[in-house]
């Protein structure tokens, strides 16, 4: 298939990885931004064909994962309510809050619905005049857009039963916060190929400028992965850092203007609590002025202030890249993903979920085991 067998190609893989070895002459560290890089490299063992001195961690951009507690129990009250269709993406439903999840809620005779698309929600609002239709809208600048149509059409139709339930965050706040913490040893960054895909990779050249690091726009496939660290590594060694473009194919400077026009008229810049890493400022899109009728937080009461610190989860550690998920002492013992403790050990692009599927019985630095399903 163009586009996907090429990028997949292990020759082209290996002569990366035979490039990057060649390249390196000092230790680095190199953070990927998504959850669907980290499973790329996990599940392909792509750091496993890297020199000993280069060390990928993996960063925040699991949004279900940092989807703060408070939000969840919310989301937990919301479904609850006989008089409420809760609509999510499946992911969220076994997100631990802080007593149970949505599959609880489920389980014990909520309507909770999983959904592939924001405008499902519309539908069924359509189709149930007398629920009251939440969708949980969580995610990064990817899913804004396609959160922000599901609102405006709704508002179009003059839907009053329909809300959002909004925890949406934002990539650049999250890096700025990662480089300034005292803890940090990211020395370069793999930015997210779909984020970018949206909103260009403009708002990064500031960072890139203002920390010296090397920000390289890269794709999902392991060939995308290889290519990303090699011009990271290319800059690091050189000295160099810029933002660069791997994923040209995806992803232009200014982005997807048509997306980003939508996603300032439907949402505003907020505050938001990133779990287990606490309060990052303008991190996050709320619902706009124009459309705070459709706030679901209004609508049913304000999420209350949260707290991680009564579970023993370290998520917040391995978002911010300074534990690797099989470091955390209850990893495939005390969490698993039949029973998480936290969000990455059953979201899709968690990484613990996908340590544990895919090299559970080894160390970070050994070799890697094939997929266990
Ligand atoms: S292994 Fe489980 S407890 Fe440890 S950080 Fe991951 S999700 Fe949290």
């Amino acid at each position: 298939m163009k586009f996907v067998d090429e990028y997949r190609d292990a020759g082209v893989a290996q002569g990366y990885a035979r490039a990057i070895a060649r390249q390196v002459t000092r230790p680095w560290t190199i953070m990927e931004i998504c959850g669907g890089q980290t499973h790329t490299i996990v599940k392909y063992g792509v750091d496993t064909l890297l020199p000993k001195s280069l060390t990928l961690v993996h960063g925040p951009g699991c949004p279900v994962c940092v989807t703060p507690i408070e939000l969840i129990d919310k989301a937990v009250e919301i479904a609850s309510r006989p008089d409420v269709i809760f609509c999510s993406f499946g992911d969220m439903l076994r997100v631990p809050g802080t007593t149970h999840d949505l599959l609880t809620v489920k389980a014990r005779g909520g309507d909770v619905r999983i959904v592939y698309s924001p405008l499902d929600t519309v539908r069924i609002a359509k189709e149930h005049p007398d629920k009251q239709i939440v969708f949980f809208a969580v995610g990064f600048e990817t899913t804004a857009p396609a959160n922000a149509m599901a609102v405006a059409q709704a508002r179009r139709e003059g839907l009053a039963n329909f809300s959002l339930l909004v925890s949406h965050v934002l990539v650049p706040p999250a890096m700025e916060a990662i480089l300034s913490s005292p803890r940090n040893r990211v020395q370069g960054f793999l930015a997210a190929g779909h984020v970018c895909a949206v909103m260009g990779y403009q708002e990064y050249e500031p960072i890139a400028a203002k920390y010296r690091v090397p920000i390289v726009v890269t794709g999902f496939e392991p060939v995308d992965v290889f290519q990303g660290i090699a011009m990271c590594v290319a800059q690091l060694e050189s000295g160099r850092a810029e933002v660069e473009n791997q994923y040209a194919r995806s992803v232009r400077r200014e982005g997807n203007r048509p997306a980003q026009q939508l996603i300032r008229e439907v949402f505003r810049v907020v505050r938001r609590r990133w779990r287990g890493v606490g309060e990052i400022p303008e991190s996050g899109l709320g619902l706009s002025d124009a459309y705070a009728d459709f706030d679901a937080e209004r609508r049913f009461g304000p999420a209350a202030s949260g707290s991680d610190h009564t579970s023993e989860c370290q998520s917040g550690l391995v978002l911010q890249g300074v534990l690797k998920p099989n470091e955390c002492p209850a990893f495939g013992t005390r969490c698993t993903p039949e029973r998480p403790l936290g969000a990455p050990m059953v979201s899709s692009e968690g990484a613990c979920a996908a340590y544990y599927r895919y090299r559970r019985m080894r160390d970070a630095d050994t070799a890697a085991v094939e997929p266990r399903s």
